[in-house]
């Protein structure tokens, strides 16, 4: 992500420039922009972000608003319910439960439990608390540039937050499998490669408990190896009496085309989910899902109560939702938007030599931006693009290890014509110099 960042803003217009002043000064230096000429958004409706000055944009990276900005069905779910009871999972509440068991309907046994939180850091951080009490262990295993939140036991599991230059003792990184760079013989060599740093932190001391991975490798440059990669990755996993937390903060509901699920396009049954960001369209709203013997572990240890985790207008806020991506039928929609558009992005790539690859499921779409001249990764070129894209109205961001990989991650209710306008922004971007 950091080539989009701005961390030192600065703004030619006196408006915006009072904005980043009174934000560092009340905020504080911790804080990141995004574009070199920050936005002030006031408004959003559908996939378009409005700005104060009046221009709008097509937003092509905000994954929370999956089913759109400010949809009326969502935001009227909110409001409803809101006017009518907001306390907490202490007490009996239909809303909570039947949102729960929709969601248990949509995975594989042993699948069978539910448990929210507020944010996605949270659930991962529950997860691993689930996962050391099924397990005993504390031993954990995440790619090299992973990204699964912000307390202090998930932040030591995010190497690309870049701070944590050494990792604690009871966690090990694996590259992630970097299908466009080593193709299918990287990926094959990812399962090989947890079991190691399984056997790794077994001879450390440290028993293992977990493998947390994102289902599309989001800040890792967004890969989708093979369904056999993953298979053969988790039989590793529990070979090594470790349980797989799968990450679909960001791969889930229906983003990755084929299924509500990043993993159950594969067939694949984690011992525990985390989902997050796109769950409640913007209102806060996480949860872990988890096989009856992880969960009964863990309440054999300790209870569990989080005062707004599930509470009733987050389970409303979720259900619509749920709703939309039902009656809108935006899974398919991902899928047949997202594949036009990676496929005009390939006509972008045999006319452009900057473009190494395109890539990813549904509307997750990774392009790989390299040096014309010697092919390596080119964060520079890719940071102009990004911030020229948005100089043009179209949004979108970068992530991967060397901040070279445009990351596309529209609303679901991305259309063609959006696509269109995004390739055609794109086509008139790449034809200037780098
Ligand atoms: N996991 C992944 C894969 C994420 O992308 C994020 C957020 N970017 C998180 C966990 C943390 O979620 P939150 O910001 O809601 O705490």
């Amino acid at each position: 992500m950091v080539n989009a960042h701005s961390p030192g803003s600065v703004s030619q217009d006196p408006a915006t420039a009072a904005l980043i002043a009174r934000r560092k000064a009340a905020l504080g230096p911790a804080y990141r922009l995004f574009y070199r000429e920050p936005l002030h958004i006031v408004r959003g409706q559908g996939v378009w972000l409005h700005a104060a000055d009046g221009r709008q944009y097509l937003d092509a990276y905000n994954n929370v608003a999956c089913v759109g900005h400010a949809h009326p069905h969502v935001v009227q779910a909110i409001a409803g319910q809101a006017a009518t009871l907001a306390t907490h999972t202490r007490y009996l509440d239909e809303t909570v439960l039947r949102y729960a068991e929709r969601i248990l309907a949509t995975v594989p046994a042993p699948l069978t439990h539910m448990m929210f939180t507020c944010s996605g850091s949270e659930a991962n951080d529950l997860a691993l608390r689930m996962a050391q009490a099924r397990t005993g262990g504390t031993g954990i295993v995440v790619t090299a540039h992973a990204y699964h939140g912000v307390t202090q036991a998930v932040s030591a599991l995010s190497p690309s937050l870049g701070a944590v230059a050494d990792m604690p003792a009871h966690v090990r990184t694996v590259p992630a499998p970097d299908t466009f760079r080593a193709g299918g013989v990287a990926a094959q060599g990812f399962a090989t490669a947890v079991a190691a740093a399984f056997d790794d932190l077994r001879h450390a001391g440290h028993i293992p408990a977990a493998f947390v991975c994102d289902a599309l490798f989001s800040s890792d440059g967004v890969f989708d190896p093979p369904g056999d990669v993953w298979r053969n990755t988790i039989a590793a996993v529990h070979a090594a009496g470790a349980l797989f937390i799968a990450d679909e903060v960001q791969a889930g509901f229906g983003r990755a085309g084929g299924g509500l699920w990043g993993f159950a396009r594969h067939g694949l049954r984690p011992d525990l989910v985390t989902l997050g960001k796109p769950m409640g369209n913007g209102y806060p709203v996480a949860a872990v899902l988890a096989d009856p013997l992880i969960t009964q572990a863990f309440a054999e240890q300790t209870r569990y109560f989080n005062t707004f985790g599930g509470n009733p207008v987050a389970a409303a806020a979720a259900s619509a939702v749920l709703d939309v991506i039902e009656t809108e039928d935006l899974i398919a929609s991902a899928m047949a938007v997202g594949g036009a558009l990676r496929r005009a992005l390939g006509d972008l790539q045999s006319r452009f030599a900057c473009i190494g690859d395109v890539r990813g499921a549904g509307l997750f779409v990774g392009v790989e931006i390299l040096n014309r001249d010697d092919g390596t990764p080119d964060a520079v070129c890719a940071s102009q693009i990004i911030n020229a894209m948005r100089d043009r109205g179209v949004l979108l961001s970068g992530c991967g290890p060397q901040a070279n990989v445009l990351k596309i991650r529209p609303p679901l209710v991305f259309d063609e014509t959006h696509a269109d306008l995004l390739v055609t922004t794109l086509e008139a971007v790449l034809a200037e110099p780098c």
